[in-house]
């Protein structure tokens, strides 16, 4: 994919929006492209905070529904003391308590990208 980053002139005002926006996201949707990755994970990756890749998934959500080629994946946190599963919940986030037992033991949901198999 070609990347208009290296031109010091003549970029659009929109080139230049989507530079230090656009940039991560694109490559979350690289780096989840067939696999699952928890948002901390991504963090460490793009060495950015943990709240920044949670922000641009909720984009790369949108992104990705608007898409019928592709399908956004979100397996479920899971509480580790006692197999609760998140389930109807639909934040990115960590949740921090198990509703179930009250354990902080909260296993991350994590994300991924498939394609859709075109009919
Ligand atoms: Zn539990």
């Amino acid at each position: 994919m070609p990347r208009p980053r290296n031109k010091p002139y003549g970029i659009t005002p929109r080139e230049a929006m989507l530079i230090p926006e656009g940039t991560p996201r694109q490559r979350i949707v690289e780096l989840l492209n067939g696999t699952r990755l928890s948002s901390y994970q991504l963090a460490q990756m793009l060495s950015i905070a943990e709240r920044q890749v949670e922000e641009h998934l909720t984009h790369v959500v949108k992104t990705i529904a608007r898409d019928k080629t592709r399908q956004f994946i979100m397996d479920p946190a899971r509480c580790q003391d006692c197999a609760f599963i998140f389930r109807d919940r639909s934040r990115l986030t960590r949740p921090s308590r198990c509703p179930h037992c009250r354990s902080e033991a909260i296993a991350a949901p994590r994300f991924g990208i498939t394609l859709t198999v075109s009919s």
